[in-house]
């Protein structure tokens, strides 16, 4: 796999032990640890990094792979459409009615295929294009698998995508435009997740499925280079995510460090964890007190994105949360689609169901007296509103509208 300057390799975060990944496709190590089945994660040597902020500056704001030295491969290995570099929209009606100072919403809804899994797929197929994949595949709750479809098929890959009968309308639909090898579960996450278990077996597919391969969390990261720069080389004081899997809170996590390592910014944001009360297993641990989750009993909400009962990267969600000392909320369905009309109507942005248990989970925070009058926050809006425009607009006529 041809690799960046500064990239290192892999190593475990469970274990500790690291992995060449440059080796050979035959001897590397591609997913998770070979010894004993955790996580691997991309390592640097920072020092290696040829990278200031003025660099940054003089490049065109063109796409995640402007940030190349801070990946691991080069931008001329990858297989790409320009993802990424979305914009930060400022809210000041949010923000007064939050009682901050400043709100501003990230807003993925701008990516190719409306989403922010466009960030981990572009790493994910790009390296399973220098690994020599022919086929790659995944279960997902429905974005992932759109993204995936569509980088498999800039590069030329077959896509094998399982996804539950609840995911929406437009994923599937999209999977099947692209050309993706589509297997539709009766169910939710965890049915597709076991139906691709069992396939996969008897198949030589090369997973892009999250926190399988190591570069879906290492794409995620680019959301928060972005947030920084365009708050100037400034750490918000809050980042409220809608988690699901935790992949894009973990990724951003790391960024945080990254830069901080690397002197561009001083301080870490607080991480915020924001989950709908029908399928809340970070926030039960968080709450608890405890370093990882217990799988949640009865997954049940209409924010499909994020209906993840068994995150099983929880201790790592639940360390970023402690470590920069944010915190975990879960709000009920209603409240948070209440929150996307709300956000739709007094901000202009479309926010699905799923992304705005972060505006919802944001509205809960404040109320607690979590935020103070000087804070800025930024909500990250995950996916395009569009994506779920029937479920925002039936909850509207239920109120009578
Ligand atoms: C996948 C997804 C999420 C959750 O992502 P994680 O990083 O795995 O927690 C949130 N919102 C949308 C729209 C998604 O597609
Ligand atoms: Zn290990």
């Amino acid at each position: 796999m041809e690799t960046t300057a500064a990239f290192a390799g892999l190593s475990c975060t469970d274990c500790g032990a690291a992995f060449d990944a440059r080796a050979s496709t035959a001897d590397a190590a591609t997913h998770r640890c070979p010894d004993c089945g955790g996580i691997l994660d991309p390592e640097y040597d920072y020092d290696a990094v040829d990278l200031a902020r003025e660099d940054l500056q003089a490049r065109p704001f063109d796409g995640l792979w402007r940030y190349e030295e801070l990946l691991p491969l080069p931008r001329e290995a990858a297989v790409t459409m320009n993802e990424g570099t979305t914009p930060l929209v400022e809210c000041p009606a949010l923000a007064d009615e939050l009682g901050v100072a400043r709100l501003l919403i990230k807003d993925e809804g701008h990516n190719p295929t409306g989403s922010f899994k466009d960030r981990g797929a572009t790493l994910a197929v790009s390296a399973a294009a220098e690994h020599g994949a022919s086929d790659v595949a995944l279960p997902t709750a429905g974005n992932a698998g759109q993204a995936a479809a569509a980088y498999a098929a800039r590069a030329g890959l077959d896509a094998h995508v399982f996804v539950p009968s609840r995911a929406s309308f437009v994923t599937k639909a999209m999977i099947n435009v692209h050309g993706g090898e589509m297997t539709v579960v009766e169910g939710r996450f965890a049915d597709a997740a076991d139906a691709y278990a069992d396939a996969a077996e008897s198949n030589d597919w090369y997973s892009v499925g999250s926190f399988v391969t190591p570069y879906r969390h290492e794409g995620k990261k680019t959301m928060y280079y972005e947030i920084a720069e365009q708050l100037d080389w400034a750490a918000p004081d809050r980042i409220v995510y809608p988690t699901g899997g935790g992949v894009g809170l973990v990724g951003m996590y790391k960024a945080a460090r990254e830069l901080r390592r690397l002197g561009f910014v001083d301080e870490l944001p607080g991480m915020y964890a924001a989950q709908s009360a029908g399928c809340a297993p970070i926030v039960e641990a968080v709450e608890g007190g405890r370093s990882r989750h217990d799988p949640w009993e009865t997954p049940d909400t209409i924010c499909g994105g994020i209906e993840i009962p068994d995150p099983g990267a929880s201790p790592l969600i639940v360390d970023a949360i402690a470590e920069s000392d944010g915190g975990a909320v879960a709000t009920p369905d209603e409240a948070i689609l209440d929150a996307a009309i709300t956000v739709a109507q007094h901000a202009g942005i479309e926010m699905g169901a799923t992304c705005a248990a972060a505006a919802s989970g944001a509205w809960e925070l404040a109320e607690r007296g979590e935020f103070d009058a000087g804070d800025t926050v930024v909500l990250v809006n995950t996916a395009a509103g569009n994506k779920e425009d029937d479920v925002l607009r039936s909850h509207l006529m239920g109120r009578g509208v």
